[in-house]
């Protein structure tokens, strides 16, 4: 019989693409509850799914930083028994953080975090009772290494790296599986947000020495980078897809191979020295030898496949 998996996040980006390409498998393996805070957005899912609307996709209210929407959802599928779980949802924060409210961090906490916590406590009782169970969480490169101005954000996925790492000892026990799937910048309506953020933003409280920085290096350098190496939410869902359906599903898989040599340096010095030496340098000394060297990725100057699988 089809795998119920219930995803969050699916109005846009990766977790729609996501939905739309689990209803469309040829073998109908999967029955999806694509899930979103907002049904008024549902449109473009709806369209994006064409036949299989109604048939091998649903789509359902869930807010995951609500308990009450958590419980609501899960009482609409038989038994509440969800067999493969996508935490997608998740929202970005870019900035100095001296013009930064805790509020604002609480809240892509609460998301990004508090959100996946709260969505696994409601399925594990479930999928433990059965013994089986897959969960996977869309954390990002930002889980493995730390971005300039992204403080918060990828402490927040650095937070679920070490959670789910932790919980999946446990898991193995009960034959439920956990994957941290780690893309480099997507091209999706995140960034968007993001800049739109920005823009409104005054980040009152931040030096000039800081907001310059921010404003004359690292947003050019970041939309270089996503012009450079960005991947389509389709080719991340393609990679979520294979790793919904392996037989020994990987704990964590990166999904875009250009970025890859930006994260190796993090593993040829574990003490993770070279990696912010490097970013500093790049950043502040040599900005134009960075666009060269994402012009150079964006090229495919470097071997496609660094990690294996
Ligand atoms: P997106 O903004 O299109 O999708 C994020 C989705 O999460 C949206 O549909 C949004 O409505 C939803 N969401 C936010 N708060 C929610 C809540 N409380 N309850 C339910 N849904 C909520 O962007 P995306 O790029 O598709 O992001 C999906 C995931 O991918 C996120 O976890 C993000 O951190 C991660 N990611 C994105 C990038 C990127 O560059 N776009 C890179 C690495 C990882």
């Amino acid at each position: 019989s089809p795998r119920t998996v219930l995803i969050s996040g699916c109005s846009s980006g990766i977790g729609l693409e996501l939905a739309v390409q689990l209803a469309h498998d040829p073998r109908q393996c999967y029955q999806v509850v694509a899930t979103m805070r907002d049904l008024g957005k549902k449109e473009a899912l709806e369209a994006s799914a064409g036949s299989a609307l109604g048939k091998t996709l649903t789509v359902a209210q869930l807010d995951v930083c609500n308990d009450d929407s958590v419980a609501q959802c899960l009482s609409h599928i038989p038994g509440g028994d969800v067999d493969v779980l996508v935490n997608n949802a998740g929202v970005g924060l870019v900035g100095p953080l001296e013009g930064l409210s805790i509020t604002t961090m609480q809240n892509v906490f609460d998301t990004n975090f508090f959100g996946a916590i709260r969505l696994v406590k409601a399925v594990l009782p479930s999928m433990k009772k059965r013994r089986r169970g897959h969960i996977v969480v869309v954390s990002s490169v930002m889980g493995l290494q730390g971005v300039m101005f992204n403080d918060v954000y990828a402490a927040s996925k650095f937070a679920l790296e070490g959670f789910f790492e932790s919980l999946a000892i446990q898991l193995l026990q009960f034959n439920i599986f956990v994957s941290l799937v780690e893309p480099g910048p997507v091209i999706t309506e995140f960034e968007g947000k993001l800049l739109a953020q920005i823009s409104t933003s005054e980040f009152p409280g931040a030096d000039p020495d800081t907001l310059a920085f921010f404003r004359d290096l690292y947003l050019p350098a970041s939309a270089e980078l996503f012009r450079s190496v960005g991947q389509s939410p389709q080719d991340v869902a393609k990679v979520i897809v294979k790793v919904i359906g392996a037989t020994r599903p990987p704990l964590r898989r990166q999904t875009n191979a250009r970025y890859a040599p930006l994260t190796v340096l993090r593993a040829v010095d574990p003490s993770g020295g070279l990696y912010v030496r490097m970013a500093h340098r790049l950043l502040f000394r040599w900005p134009g030898l960075l666009s060269l060297g994402l012009r150079c990725l964006a090229g495919g100057c470097f071997p496609k496949r660094v990690w294996p699988g």
